[in-house]
């Protein structure tokens, strides 16, 4: 720790709360810029609002949210209009204020007509959005579950989540929301800090009994039941990506003004914590994204009254320490290092093998690769052959550090082991990994996802100076003019008048004042808008996707027009 300042460069930066680039030109850093924005209540509602315009299918994940108090008369109309659809249906809805944490100021309430907008809701914006009034129970208790994802890679994505997590326990038997319980806060939000004062919290040693468990005994649990858990997973781990998904093009716009391309910079990895619902029928909705989850494995104990203890919490413990030691593991800068030197040392070994033992030798390798290959689908082993002190893996080209012995056979463990190239005898003692890649893994299923990503791609290119997130008229103006998307039934004044409508309307809504001009989500709006225009009959997101080729498209030729003019 380094409470009054830090001399000399560090490897790895652990920053407690969120991204700060002061002097940090080396290494990597522990926390995304703007990621503590991305996920406050707002900014996360709006981004997976995008992306349910474009795929309302794809993210159904997500509570039907409206954005106070701007969309208040929205929400009036809107619930308004599907009561009148159909009146059996009775909903509820909570409001939670924006950047609001641990349940802080949320409430529940049956009618529009009930929120709080007097005076403070001006100055406390907030979120509302559809309650989901049957959870799954487990004991009769409304639980939640808390999941730890690592982002460690923006730009390629990289996304891994742990295997295992927490569920937070109620401390009322639920009930459905009727107007006698709606204040009922133990029977309605599974808040940690709010439930450890419900004289029913339960403190356990076991990770599956009292009011905080692992999530693994919850599925344990539904999979005794007949639940099909692999399912379940799958469901979880496709929110997870479609979540951050809606999350990155915001990132990549803080991302390239703080740590600017070409100059030197730390690259950033974050742990988030995703909190989920499981819907009765087992349907994961996703609450909120935490960008700095607590990494506490103590609880408070009174031994007595007004006299506290820190006792270990084991629960907390089994799940917190293994994704934090993994994720050292993954960005160990030592692990770069030795890919580089075992690169090194591979191409140096199939060179002399080749050169010093002939054709013949290609041949047996050969073998020994396909009977490694198949070793390691029946008998999940490994096949290494000695090279100095360190012993090369044919089939995955990796090579690790092992006492002395020539030929041998090593156990490796699950089939996903290889990513983690560390020394053996470190790893030995520790138990199996946690962290498991979900992307680029299935970047196949999601990669089609990634409109905004490319829209969010062409506002970098015309933001023009390094270091701002806001486009100016000129820089718009540029991106009209080098895509051709101007006509003769779209002028340059046109141009001008959809900027200034859309810049102005987005400016007004508060959202951040410390630059003026165009932000991303504007940009976002004019380009659906454009695209709506140009292609009118097609589905949004076929508009988007085709408008996206039409300016990428153009965009190459006047670069590659500019590389020959710059040659000539
Ligand atoms: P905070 O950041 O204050 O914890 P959350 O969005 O996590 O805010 O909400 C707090 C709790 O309220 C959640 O843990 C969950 O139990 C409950 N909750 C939040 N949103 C919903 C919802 N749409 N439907 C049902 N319960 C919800």
């Amino acid at each position: 720790q380094f409470p009054f300042g830090r001399r000399l460069p560090c490897d790895i930066y652990w920053h407690g709360v969120s991204f700060h680039d002061n002097d940090i030109f080396s290494g990597q850093v522990n926390k995304f810029p703007g990621m503590t924005e991305m996920v406050r209540k707002i900014t996360l509602s709006r981004a997976v609002r995008t992306m349910q315009d474009l795929f309302p299918l794809e993210y159904n994940f997500y509570p039907r949210s409206w954005i106070l108090p701007e969309e208040f008369p929205l929400f009036v109309a809107e619930v308004r209009m599907m009561k009148d659809s159909d009146p059996s249906w009775k909903p509820t809805f909570i409001v939670k204020p924006d950047g609001g944490c641990q349940g802080d100021g949320i409430y529940l309430i049956k009618d529009p007509s009930d929120i709080r907008l007097t005076g403070s809701i001006q100055s406390r914006p907030a979120v509302v959005q559809e309650y989901i009034c049957k959870p799954l129970l487990v004991d009769k208790l409304k639980f939640d579950i808390r999941l730890y994802v690592l982002l460690k890679s923006l730009e390629p994505l990289e996304i891994y989540i742990a295997k295992d997590g927490l569920s937070r326990f109620c401390t009322e038997p639920y009930q459905e929301p009727t107007l006698k319980n709606l204040h009922q806060v133990f029977m309605h939000l599974t808040n940690y800090s709010l439930n450890i004062h419900s004289g029913n919290f339960i403190h356990s040693d076991s990770v599956n009994t009292g009011s905080k468990r692992t999530f693994s005994s919850i599925l344990c649990r539904l999979s005794s039941r007949g639940a099909d858990v692999k399912k379940l997973w799958s469901d979880i781990i496709s929110l997870v990506i479609k979540t951050i998904i809606a999350l990155t093009p915001e990132l990549k716009v803080y991302y390239q003004s703080d740590i600017p391309a070409g100059k030197p910079g730390p690259t950033c990895f974050q742990i988030l914590g995703f909190d989920i619902l499981l819907m009765k029928n087992l349907k994961p909705m996703l609450l909120e994204v935490n960008a700095n989850p607590s990494m506490r494995i103590e609880h408070e104990q009174e031994l007595s009254p007004g006299v506290f203890e820190n006792v270990p919490s084991p629960v907390d413990e089994e799940v917190k320490v293994a994704v934090i030691r993994d994720t050292l593991r993954l960005v160990d800068p030592r692990k770069k290092k030795r890919k580089d030197v075992h690169q090194q040392l591979w191409n140096k070994y199939v060179r002399q093998q080749s050169h010093e033992m002939g054709p013949a030798c290609s041949a047996s390798m050969k073998d020994k690769q396909h009977k490694h290959h198949s070793l390691k689908l029946s008998l999940k082993l490994k096949f290494y052959l000695k090279l100095g002190s360190c012993v090369v893996c044919y089939r995955c080209q990796t090579l690790e550090h092992v006492s002395e012995g020539s030929e041998q056979l090593l156990g490796a463990g699950p089939s996903d082991r290889p990513e983690y190239d560390t020394t053996r005898s470190v790893e030995a003692g520790l138990p199996s990994i946690c962290l498991k890649q979900v992307f680029p893994k299935y970047a196949k299923q999601f990669n089609y996802l990634r409109l905004v990503d490319r829209v969010a791609a062409l506002f970098i290119r015309f933001l023009g100076v390094k270091g701002t997130t806001k486009l100016g008229p000129t820089g718009f103006r540029t991106f009209i003019r080098n895509c051709k998307l101007s006509n003769s039934n779209f002028s340059m004044a046109s141009v001008d008048i959809l900027y200034i409508d859309i810049t102005r309307r987005w400016n007004s809504m508060g959202i951040d004042h410390r630059e003026s001009g165009m932000c991303l989500q504007a940009f976002v709006e004019a380009f659906f808008c454009l695209a709506q225009k140009k292609y009118k009959s097609l589905p949004l997101h076929e508009q988007v996707a085709s408008l996206i080729d039409f300016c990428e498209y153009h965009l190459a030729a006047l670069d590659e027009k500019r590389l020959v003019c710059g040659r000539g």
